[in-house]
């Protein structure tokens, strides 16, 4: 219920920070309200659009989030992009509090000749493309090249490399979108090589997907034994029991360099100690240049460094999966080497002043780390510092959703409300089940409010 004691608090982004922070609030003994303003018609950011569709069980936290949304006290505002349907000024104006949750949106680049070249893509781009997100459904991938290239260690690159490397009739159930099925099936891809700059002890896959990659039908991991040599100040970061994934994931490496590398009829190479500095090609990527790298540097605060040996891998097709960065939002303090809203536990801060009423959570507040759940915690830091605000100095009345909505009403075209979404969301279901799969996502905008309008 909305009443003149209610603390209204506006959450832009409604992806897990979002979320929780949307939970944490909700779950106060305050009489809070909380708006969640969202660009897409569609919520739960990089669980649907991100979470690779064979990984089904990685999902189930958009049951919480469902629960979350169905409280009266939540309101669901899809469809209306922060600056053009609604400015941030607006909201101060009507909210006592902005809580921004919009993740990191930016890949990292390269910067290196050739990243641009045809063939070259972020592991941003095939991800968003495979789960059906509007940005990227029309991106066009040569997956007729037998021999790709993904840099960088992390669990997108796992991600990214099951979905080019796992059997499409394992995919058929699962929610990937239609046209990344199609496109799948015609693959002729047959070599992975996932690139790391540093060594098998700094590779930051989680073991549990790195184990994944060993055991796909038809493929197998190989790996250089002789990459797997380690410096003193390698062993001298495995020995310690704070390390226990790099020692988990070392066991597998050992166990992958005893495949025989001709086996499988897809291959998947792990190579370390190699940075690239060029794509090469005329009009495509044709080839990856690349310098192999020595560790410098105290252990756990080791980095590669270039050598004088270099090395040229043929390969049609580059996936840069080397992390993301949060973009500026006009109007707020920014970081730029980190990408993140500056920050104290959550309140945003520009030098040493505490911006009033704004905060931030998840991936734009601490950066790309962690699993979904990180985001959890993450977001109640956030919350027990806005509460604590609030009882230091208690609010003046704020009109809250009353204050904007005929302004976005003016601007934005459709609103698409939490009704509007369980609408789009059954549409979803009821077309993966005549395909054996637990939905058939919508991928245009114009398709999802045709839809609801
Ligand atoms: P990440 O885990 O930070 O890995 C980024 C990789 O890129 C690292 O190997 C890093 O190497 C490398 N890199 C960075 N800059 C580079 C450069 N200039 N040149 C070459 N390599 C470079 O990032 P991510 O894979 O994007 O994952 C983001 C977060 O999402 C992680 O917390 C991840 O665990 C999580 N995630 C989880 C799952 C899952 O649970 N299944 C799935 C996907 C993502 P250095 O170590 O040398 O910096």
């Amino acid at each position: 219920m909305d009443t003149s004691e209610s603390i209204h608090v506006a959450i832009v982004g409604s992806g897990p920070s979002g979320f929780y922070a949307a939970e944490a609030l909700l779950r106060s003994e305050l009489p809070v309200r909380v708006d969640m303003f969202e660009r897409l018609p569609t919520p739960y950011g990089l669980v649907r659009s991100g979470v690779a569709p064979d990984h089904q069980k990685l999902k189930q936290p958009i049951q919480v989030f469902e629960r979350i949304a169905r409280t009266p006290e939540f309101g669901f505002l899809g469809n209306v992009t922060i600056g053009i349907d609604v400015t941030i000024e607006e909201l101060k104006a009507a909210y006592h509090a902005i809580i921004f949750a919009c993740g990191a949106q930016k890949d990292r680049r390269m910067d290196i000749p050739g990243e641009d070249l045809d063939g070259s893509h972020t592991a941003t781009e095939f991800v968003g493309w495979y789960n059906g997100h509007p940005d990227y459904r029309d991106r066009v991938f040569d997956l007729q090249q037998e021999v790709v290239a993904i840099i960088g260690q992390g669990n997108v690159a796992v991600d990214v490399c099951r979905i080019l490397t796992r059997p499409v009739d394992e995919l058929k159930t699962s929610d990937i979108a239609e046209h990344a099925l199609d496109a799948l099936s015609q693959s002729r891809v047959r070599e992975v090589h996932i690139i790391g700059r540093r060594g098998p002890a700094q590779a930051k896959f989680t073991s549990k997907e790195l184990r994944e990659l060993t055991g796909l039908t038809g493929t197998v991991a190989t790996v250089d034994p002789e990459q797997l040599r380690l410096t003193s100040a390698c062993e001298t970061e495995l020995a310690s029991n704070t390390n226990v994934i790099a020692q988990k994931n070392m066991e597998l490496f050992r166990a992958i360099a005893a495949n025989a590398p001709q086996s499988g009829l897809r291959r998947i190479h792990f190579r370390f100690l190699a940075s690239p500095f060029a794509v090469q090609g005329r009009d495509r990527v044709e080839k990856l240049s690349l310098v192999r790298n020595r560790l410098t540097g105290e252990p756990f605060r080791q980095s590669a460094m270039a050598t004088n040996c270099f090395e040229e891998l043929t390969c049609g097709l580059v996936f840069r999966s080397i992390g993301y960065k949060g973009v500026p939002i006009p109007g707020l303090p920014f970081d730029p080497m980190r990408g993140v809203l500056p920050n104290a536990a959550g309140r945003i801060v520009d030098g040493e002043s505490v911006l009033p009423g704004l905060y931030v959570t998840g991936w734009l507040k601490r950066g790309p780390s962690g699993i979904i759940g990180t985001n959890r915690a993450d977001s109640l830091e956030t919350v027990e510092s806005l509460l604590t605000d609030l009882a230091k100095h208690p609010p003046r009345y704020a009109p809250g959703l009353k204050g904007v909505a005929p302004i976005i009403e003016r601007r934005c075209a459709r609103v698409v409300g939490l009704a509007d979404w369980f609408d789009i969301d059954a549409a979803e279901v009821e077309r993966g089940t005549s395909r054996g799969k637990p939905r058939e996502k919508f991928t245009r905008i114009e398709e999802m409010l045709s839809l609801v309008s």
